[in-house]
């Protein structure tokens, strides 16, 4: 969500004339994008942009800004504030259209500028994107969430939900197309609950069914789905749509009903269950991704072996583990029993040992397999060696010529890794 609204910011700023540089040195405006749905990637952002003082000294002409939804957080702003005296630009996730505006202001007084907005309201549409590639790309469909997980700040900055019409979803794509990308991914919260604010009746699955239309397009992702809304249409469309890649998100959380109840996830163990054995059976082949979450208030030994346990059950493909970190204003925080630090370390390095061991044995039974590649570009530490994703959203290194970037190849598997496969062009 925030790589889509930096590709947003970089159109705006663009735009505007400016161009793009590596090196803070020669930069006339730092921005730095921020998250806070975790606390460690906040911690950075007074690190790194602390830093930038010395900087700013040297060169008093240069703009630093913060943006994203961790100035969106009414008890952070004022820290940020006054932490980080040299920032001039402060603004959030729902505001971003009005960059050009607050950079003029700040030209013209020199003085700093904060501009937070409470509510997104309606989705602002037209606004340009400067992407890193030209054949993959990501599409806004929803903003915001309605679900409020008790560990959770998302709902807090980014506000309810909010989904784009099906008329703009589809321009934007179509526009993609001819722009020659090949695969989008649609983003929101929890696609599940798509549209269910429009006046239209057009649920996700049916979005899916128009953009499967779209020419050019060749394949479809999309992430989140939150497991509660999944319906029995979508999980039929996701074996039946030829452009709906085969891989589904579904981030589970915990295995443990009692914890997954105090997270307000409002589904069981058991129900995740039945999901996955329906999703399996209408794809066969489909690769499943999850989050997981370790270390929730009052989450015991017994609770962590149901994590554990599930992991096993279902046999992801990845994972992405979290350690959870309270986030205040949830009221997750309040909760009595918070584990401990050595618990919560202890018990992801056991997660993520039991994960590797799965994911490895997964792509494993992959090798002699052909699968189709969209080439994303060369490896960092061999030039001859591409990379790219299988429509299961599986990375693979296999030699080639830089030529097939952006192409879809058939790949031979010859070896699997971890964390990637090892191919051969067919
Ligand atoms: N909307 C998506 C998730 C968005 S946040 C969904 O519902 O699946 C991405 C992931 O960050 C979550 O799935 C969760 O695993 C993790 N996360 C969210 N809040 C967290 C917290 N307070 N501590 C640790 N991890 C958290
Ligand atoms: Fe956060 Fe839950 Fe909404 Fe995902 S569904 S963004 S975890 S509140």
């Amino acid at each position: 969500m925030n790589e889509r609204d930096t590709e947003t910011i970089r159109g705006l700023l663009r735009q505007e004339g400016y161009s793009f540089t590596d090196s803070p040195e020669d930069a006339d405006l730092i921005l730095y994008n921020t998250c806070c749905v975790r606390e460690n990637p906040e911690r950075k952002v007074y690190g790194q942009v602390g830093q930038l003082q010395e900087l700013k000294a040297k060169k008093p002409g240069l703009i630093i800004g913060i943006c994203g939804c961790m100035p969106q957080q009414e008890e952070e702003l004022p820290v940020m504030l006054e932490r980080l005296p040299h920032v001039d630009l402060f603004f959030g996730t729902h505001n971003i259209h009005r960059l050009p505006e607050l950079l003029h202001r700040i030209n013209a007084t020199g003085e700093r500028v904060v501009e937070i907005l409470d509510d997104g309201g309606e989705p602002v549409e037209g606004l340009p994107a400067l992407r890193d590639n030209d054949f993959k790309a990501f599409v806004t469909i929803m903003h915001g969430c309605n679900n409020f997980c008790s560990y959770c700040i998302v709902p807090y900055v980014r506000g309810r939900e909010r989904s784009r019409t099906p008329e703009a979803i589809l321009d934007e794509i179509r526009n993609l197309a001819d722009a020659g990308v090949k695969e989008v991914t649609l983003l929101g919260q929890n696609v599940n609950s798509y549209g269910k604010d429009l006046q239209s009746d057009t649920d996700f699955a049916d979005l899916l069914e128009m953009v499967n239309e779209v020419p050019g397009i060749q394949r479809i992702r999309f992430t989140t789905s939150h497991p509660k809304d999944i319906s029995d249409k979508l999980i039929q469309q996701l074996g039946s749509l030829d452009k709906v890649c085969e891989h589904l998100h579904l981030p589970v959380q915990a295995g443990s009903n009692n914890v997954l109840r105090r997270m307000n996830r409002k589904y069981t163990r058991e129900y995740y269950l039945e999901i996955v054995e329906k999703v399996r059976q209408a794809v066969p082949g489909i690769s499943l991704t999850t989050d997981i979450m370790v270390g929730f208030p009052g989450e015991s030994d017994a609770d962590f072996a149901d994590t554990l346990s599930l992991v096993e059950e279902v046999g992801f493909d990845s994972a992405f583990t979290f350690i959870y970190s309270l986030r205040k204003g949830t009221p997750a925080t309040e909760m009595a029993d918070q584990v401990p630090e050595e618990v919560k370390k202890e018990r992801i390095y056991q997660l993520i040992d039991l994960q590797n061991k799965i994911s490895l044995k997964r792509n494993q039974a992959l090798v002699g397999s052909e699968v189709e590649v969209l080439v994303e570009g060369a490896s960092k530490s061999d030039s001859h060696m591409l990379t790219g994703k299988t429509r299961t959203a599986k990375t693979v290194l296999f030699p080639g010529s830089q030529d097939l970037i952006g192409e879809l190849v058939k790949v031979k598997i010859v070896e699997a890794q971890t964390w990637s496969l090892v191919g051969e062009l067919i």
